[in-house]
């Protein structure tokens, strides 16, 4: 008799305590976000893939030296310039990232000495097209100030 009674109150208390978790989570934040519909802050040293930095009129920084081609041990970067006339600096025409290969290693960026490189915070990248990760770093540059 006396085990039946103490199965019911320990049913009850368990119920209890289990209520009592529910009833507190639900008054407190959230720590979620819904995804893909929120987005979430990258912290400071999040790696996504590089992109371009551009001046105050919003043109790339970029002089076209290929430093960062060359530094670059995936051969991942493609990048073209011209010189205007009247212009002291080449101006950059085309640069082409292939993320397919980008470890993330960070040495394009390191070996930018003209505050052209840096990584991107962008990590909502999935997808199912190789196409996709071939990504046009000058045009992106252009559509971001647009
Ligand atoms: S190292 Fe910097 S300035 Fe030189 S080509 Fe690369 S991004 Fe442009
Ligand atoms: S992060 Fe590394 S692998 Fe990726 S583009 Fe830069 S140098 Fe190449």
């Amino acid at each position: 008799m006396v085990s039946y009674f103490s199965e019911i109150f320990s049913g009850l208390w368990s119920l209890l305590v289990g209520l009592g978790i529910t009833f507190k989570e639900f008054f407190s934040p959230a720590v979620t976000v819904e995804y893909p519909y929120e987005t979430l802050k990258m912290p400071e040293r999040f790696r996504g893939h590089i992109q371009l930095i551009a001046d105050e009129e919003g043109n790339p920084n970029c002089i076209v030296c290929m430093m960062c081609q060359r530094a670059c041990p995936s051969g991942c970067i493609s990048l073209a310039g011209k010189k205007e006339e009247g212009q002291k600096k080449k101006v950059l025409t085309k640069y082409i990232l292939d993320f397919t290969t980008c470890s993330l290693c960070g040495s394009c960026v390191e070996s930018c000495n003209f505050n052209a490189l840096e990584f991107s915070k962008e990590y909502n990248l999935a997808s199912t097209r190789k196409e996709d990760y071939i990504i046009d770093l000058k045009k992106r540059l252009e559509e971001n100030n647009s």
